[in-house]
């Protein structure tokens, strides 16, 4: 599951992309115009952006530019022109896709996985098919999925992307400042977004942050996964 924002100005393309986007599973959150989309990428920073170029109140290229100011967060972006300039210059202002309308519903969940699954963070994705272990903890990035004692652990993508990144670099204090730029692609973030996973991350795996297993704060630095105890 993914929290996706789509950013589209007709009310059916939207209606009929929440009905896709949900039906996937994803978590999906609108914004009519360009404005409203950029607000909502630093308010509720989604995993994925569908972006619409034919916006009332400013230039899809302009809000794509504007994202890649202020993040790294893939963009999906969907035009009416099918030309080679126009995706060349799509692709150059930063967007990680393209789909050309009318486009299917399947062709949709397709791109926005396959997207989805090249921008894990590098570490994960250097993991490539396996597996990362760290003691009780067993992470398959391909299925991405995260076990603890053989218990699925039921995990947001981001919470996912949150523990796959610590456990790759396990033992290592991690900052806060780094978490936010390689797992959200987005270092100007609040840290304490970190922070808020961090705790849900271990409510799910049953630690407590005072005396936790595998998930420490290291006061003043940052965050640390220990492997052994
Ligand atoms: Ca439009």
């Amino acid at each position: 599951m993914a929290s996706v924002l789509v950013v589209e100005d007709d009310a059916v393309i939207r209606a009929a992309l929440i009905e896709v986007l949900s039906g996937h599973g994803h978590a999906v959150r609108t914004a009519h115009q360009g404005f409203e989309g950029l607000r909502e990428v630093t308010r509720h920073p989604p995993d994925i952006v569908v972006l619409d170029l034919g916006l009332p109140d400013l230039d899809g290229l302009d809000v794509l530019r504007m994202i890649r100011g202020i993040s790294r967060v893939p963009v999906l972006v969907a035009t009416a022109r099918d030309d080679e300039t126009e995706i060349i210059r799509l692709l150059n202002a930063g967007a990680d896709d393209y789909l050309v309308k009318p486009f299917s519903g399947g062709q949709l969940a397709a791109r926005l996985a396959a997207v989805l699954r090249r921008s894990a963070p590098a570490d994960v994705r250097a993991a490539g098919g396996s597996d990362l272990r760290v003691a009780d903890l067993h992470i398959d990035p391909a299925a991405r999925t995260a076990r603890l004692a053989g218990r699925e652990l039921p995990l947001t993508r981001r919470e996912f992307d949150l523990l796959a990144y610590l456990a790759a670099h396990a033992d290592q204090v991690i900052s806060r400042q780094r978490i936010l730029t390689e797992v959200w692609r987005q270092p100007y973030l609040e840290e304490q977004t970190v922070d808020v996973h961090l705790s849900a991350l271990r409510r799910k795996m049953g630690e407590k942050a005072r005396q936790p297993r595998y998930l420490h704060t290291v006061r003043g630095i940052g965050i640390k996964l220990v492997g052994s105890p």
